[in-house]
């Protein structure tokens, strides 16, 4: 028990020799030592705030010791007065320029540079965009950057996650800096602003219908679109029109020519000749791309398989990286949110439907617009039109 306790309790005066650790006291700490302030002592303060007590009075006070004091808060904040009734008002900035004068000038000249270099990135960074890139308004008032990236033709929503990503290696490449978060957001918003000045073109969503010919985007990384007109279809590398895309937004099979219709008969539970009439209405009022759309609703008893015929007839239209068919939104919001990251929707297992969300439905196939107070992520406050071609897999029989 001795030996452990001689090896536990050191000398007496072991206390003395550690260290007085530097993290408490902070950088003010050195800022006293380097400056020899006559400390009298120092403690701890409000937790783990630090107090040291000055012998004289550093503000040139003729009176009693120890009055004068400088404080460092938990915060990191740094304080410094004197309880002497002479030094009333005295405060930390004063206490600073008596010591080390000039230190307000270096503080802010050396804000000014660090924000004018962001400022003159943010410029640069624009500039070069704008060599790149073609800025315009969509037809859907959002601000676009079409570009080309990789050898093929891109376009991004300025405002989207993907055109900051492009924007931040765009900053790497051509101008071989990393661009900070203040840069970025400085060049998308002047980006925006620069397209939002610009004529308004026309933005499709998957299918663009020209009146003598349509096109369809097939979803690649190429950007080709599939021309279809009087005469027959062809894969095209650089349709005239410019598509948008989600993050959801997957490619469509590669079309080959001479096949037959009735192949589908085999991947759809359709049950009478007139249910498969009906589904391939829908399939080709989806692909024709113009208002007003039908909404097929697919009904039939448990196991029948509705979720799967919802999921082909919208894969065949408009194919999605995760879910080809969810439930139904709850509201109107959600609703215009899938309406639009998608061209087609399919909503499975809907067992009811309200009359708020019957009245949304019917708008949105007749194109009409949506009004948001707040959907700033996606668009800006006003009216949106969102048209798409929805099909319902109704849980149990029609009600
Ligand atoms: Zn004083």
């Amino acid at each position: 028990v001795l030996e452990a306790t001689a090896l536990t309790d050191g000398p007496d005066d072991q206390d003395d020799q550690l260290p007085i650790p530097i993290q408490p006291r902070g950088w003010i700490g050195d800022w006293i030592a380097k400056y020899k302030l006559p400390v009298a002592f120092e403690r701890a303060w409000n937790g783990k705030g630090h107090r040291w007590i000055l012998r004289d009075c550093p503000f040139g006070g003729q009176h009693d010791p120890e009055k004068a004091f400088i404080v460092r808060q938990a915060s990191g904040a740094v304080g410094a007065g004197c309880l002497h009734t002479d030094c009333h008002g005295k405060r930390w900035p004063d206490l600073r320029d008596i010591f080390e004068p000039g230190w307000k000038e270096k503080a802010q000249s050396k804000n000014g540079k660090s924000s004018a270099s962001e400022q003159n990135l943010a410029s640069r960074l624009v500039k070069s965009v704008e060599c790149d890139a073609q800025l315009f308004r969509g037809s859907d008032g959002k601000s676009y950057a079409a570009l080309e990236e990789n050898g093929h033709p891109e376009l991004y929503d300025v405002e989207s996650k993907a055109f900051k990503g492009w924007l931040t290696r765009h900053c790497r490449v051509a101008l071989n800096s990393i661009a900070s978060a203040e840069a970025l957001s400085n060049a998308i918003n002047s980006l925006g602003a620069a397209a939002q000045g610009q004529p308004v073109r026309n933005v499709y969503f998957r299918v663009a219908n020209l009146g003598t010919s349509i096109y369809i985007d097939v979803g690649d990384e190429q950007r080709r679109a599939i021309e279809v007109t009087a005469d027959g279809w062809q894969v095209v590398d650089a349709p005239p029109v410019r598509f948008r895309r989600s993050h959801t937004t997957a490619s469509l099979p590669n079309p080959v020519p001479n096949g037959d219709l009735s192949e589908l008969k085999r991947f759809l539970n359709y049950g009478s000749e007139d249910n498969y009439i009906l589904s391939v209405s829908w399939l080709l009022a989806a692909l024709r791309g113009t208002k007003p759309y039908p909404i097929l609703i697919i009904t039939g008893p448990h196991g029948a398989a509705k979720s799967t015929y919802a999921e082909v007839l919208r894969k065949l239209v408009d194919p999605a990286t995760l879910l080809n068919s969810r439930a139904l939104p709850k509201d109107e919001r959600d609703l215009a949110i899938s309406g639009s990251n998608n061209y087609a929707l399919a909503f499975t297992n809907v067992s009811y439907l309200s009359p708020a969300m019957s009245d949304a439905l019917c708008r949105m196939v007749k194109g009409e617009g949506f009004w948001y107070a707040s959907f700033a992520h996606q668009f800006r406050r006003g009216a949106v039109r969102i048209c798409k071609s929805p099909v319902l897999g109704w849980h149990r029989r029609l009600r």
